[in-house]
């Protein structure tokens, strides 16, 4: 049964940490073989989530699916991706994401995204990476304590009455033109619960 059905017009923020690669290349962070053989790099623009474990334990599926932990991941807050960020050769970002989301107290996973802006890292040795990246995606590479509001130009994080105490949350939002370069102002979006 369909519960509330909050709209959501523009894509939703979120603040992620990536494996740097010496080439600039944002990889995702593995924690698993799985995923480190599975591992793309992120594309500038748009990015499509897809299973990883398709042809293996999954049948096909839209990704992100609530009953798979599939999908492009971010936090809500910046904090948060801020600590992430200290692990080794990791950088953090702003994503604007669309599409499905599976929404969870910390974060959320989301059917396409796209990186908005790159947080310059604390070790002086990942600088001239992070600049690569940068340019590579075409981005702004800035302090961490302004990541929040570059992202604000391409859209909004989630509020908090979206955010599940616990349990998780379907919602989607969408965007007039998927293939755009950059993320724009929707038709609108909706959630169920
Ligand atoms: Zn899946």
């Amino acid at each position: 049964m369909t519960v509330a059905v909050p709209m959501f017009v523009q894509p939703v923020i979120g603040f992620r940490v990536w494996r740097l690669g010496a080439d600039g290349l944002l990889l995702p962070r593995a924690v698993s073989a799985l995923e480190r053989l599975a591992a793309e790099p992120w594309r500038p623009g748009r990015n499509d989530a897809r299973c990883m474990y398709l042809g293996r334990s999954r049948a096909l599926h839209r990704s992100p699916r609530a009953d798979c932990d599939c999908g492009l991941y971010a936090y809500h807050e910046v904090a948060r991706m801020a600590r992430a960020a200290r692990a080794e050769d990791c950088i953090g970002g702003a994503v604007a994401a669309w599409g499905d989301l599976e929404v969870h107290r910390t974060g959320f996973r989301a059917q396409h995204a796209q990186v908005i802006a790159l947080a310059l890292p604390d070790e002086a040795k990942l600088v001239a990476s992070a600049q690569l990246a940068a340019a590579r995606y075409g981005v702004a590479l800035v302090p961490c304590d302004e990541l929040h509001g570059r992202a604000a130009a391409a859209g909004a994080p989630l509020p908090e009455s979206a955010r599940p105490a616990r349990r998780r949350l379907w919602t989607s939002a969408r965007r007039e033109s998927s293939d755009a370069d950059a993320p724009a102002r929707s038709e609108g979006g909706r959630a169920v619960a």
